[in-house]
C-alpha cells in the first residue's frame, strides 16, 4: 500500500476519551427485542476478529443520555428495507446521527428523512446513506481500503464510512461545511477520517487509487478524475443525471479493460458544483 499522504485537515488520533470495544454480540442483544429473530442475523456472525469501536461520550441532545435504542430501531428498519451488509448495519447503529444536525432537528435524526445542514445543503436519508455504502462495498467481505467521499457536508456519512473502510478521505467545497464537519467529528476521534477543503470534481489524486469513491452531490456526468483515481476492481457510487434527464444512482466498476456501468433507482441529491466557496 502507498504511504499515507499528508492532509490539510487531519483529525487528531484517539486519546483522552475512553473508547470501548463493542462486541457485535452485544449489539445483537440490544437489537433482538425489536428485531425479532432473523432480521439481523448477519450481525451475529461477523467476520473473524471483527469488532466495532464506539466512544463513550455522553449525549448532550434532547434525546437523553442513551440514543442507542432509537438507533437500533432505525437499523431494524434499514434491514427491513433491504440493507443486508452487516458492516453497514453495524456502522449505522453506531454513528450518532443526531450529533450532526441542529439541536432543534435532533428529534428527527433517526427518521428516514433528509435534513438541512446549512448553506442550502442536506444530509441524506439514513436509507440512502446505507444503500450507497452497501453498493460501494458490494463483493467485499471485510473492510474496504481507502475511500474517497465527495461532499463532506456535516460529516455524518464520513463517520459511517470510517467504520467500514480503512481510510476515509472526504472533500467539501464549502468552507462553512468543511469547518462544521471538523467540529462535528472531533468528539468521535476517528483517526482514519481526513477532511479536505477543495473541489471534489478533481477527486483527490494524492490518495489514489481508491477502493471506493462515493459522491453525495449529483452532476451531469461522472468526472473523469474519479474514474482515473479508482482502483481496478473498485466501485464508484454517485447520483448522476442519466439519459432520461433525471438523477439516478449510478454504480461504476473499474475492470482491467474498462468500466461496467449500472443505472439504479432515481434519487434527489444536491448539485455537484465546481470550485471552492
Ligand atoms: N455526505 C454529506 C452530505 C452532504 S450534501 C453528509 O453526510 O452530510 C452534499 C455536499 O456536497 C454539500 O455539502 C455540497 O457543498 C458538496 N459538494 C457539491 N459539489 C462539490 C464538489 N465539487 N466538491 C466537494 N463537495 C461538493
Amino acid at each position: 500500500m502507498k504511504p499515507r499522504p499528508s492532509f490539510p485537515a487531519k483529525l487528531p488520533p484517539a486519546g483522552g476519551r475512553s473508547a470501548v470495544t463493542l462486541n457485535p454480540q452485544t449489539v445483537q442483544v440490544n437489537l433482538r427485542p425489536i428485531a425479532g429473530q432473523g432480521v439481523l442475523r448477519g450481525l451475529s456472525s461477523p467476520a473473524p476478529g471483527r469488532s466495532a469501536h464506539v466512544t463513550a461520550v455522553p449525549v448532550s441532545s434532547g434525546l437523553g443520555l442513551d440514543s442507542s435504542a432509537v438507533r437500533a430501531r432505525m437499523v431494524v428498519k434499514l434491514a427491513e428495507q433491504g440493507v443486508q451488509d452487516p458492516w453497514v448495519l453495524q456502522a449505522m447503529g453506531q454513528v450518532e446521527r443526531h450529533r450532526f444536525v441542529e439541536t432543534a432537528l435532533a428529534g428527527q435524526a433517526y427518521e428516514d428523512t433528509s435534513l438541512p445542514i446549512g448553506l442550502g445543503q442536506t444530509i441524506s436519508k439514513p436509507n440512502v446513506v446505507a444503500r450507497m455504502i452497501e453498493l460501494l462495498r458490494q463483493g467485499v467481505p471485510g473492510k474496504l481500503g481507502r475511500v474517497l467521499e465527495i461532499g463532506t457536508g456535516c460529516g455524518y456519512q464520513a463517520a459511517v464510512l470510517s467504520h467500514v473502510a480503512s481510510e476515509v478521505y472526504s472533500i467539501e467545497r464549502l468552507r462553512g461545511l468543511h469547518e462544521k464537519a471538523k467540529k462535528n467529528l472531533l468528539p468521535f476521534r476517528l483517526p482514519n477520517v481526513h477532511l479536505m477543503l477543495g473541489d471534489g470534481m478533481l477527486g483527490f489524486p494524492k490518495g489514489a487509487p481508491y477502493a471506493g469513491i462515493i459522491s453525495a452531490a449529483g452532476g451531469e456526468e461522472v468526472p473523469t478524475a474519479w474514474l482515473e483515481q479508482l482502483a481496478v476492481g473498485a466501485r464508484l457510487v454517485a447520483p448522476t443525471v442519466t439519459a432520461s434527464g433525471h438523477q439516478a444512482l449510478v454504480v461504476i466498476r473499474k475492470t482491467a479493460t474498462g468500466f461496467d456501468r449500472q443505472v439504479l433507482e432515481a434519487v434527489h441529491f444536491v448539485p455537484l458544483k465546481s470550485g471552492i466557496a
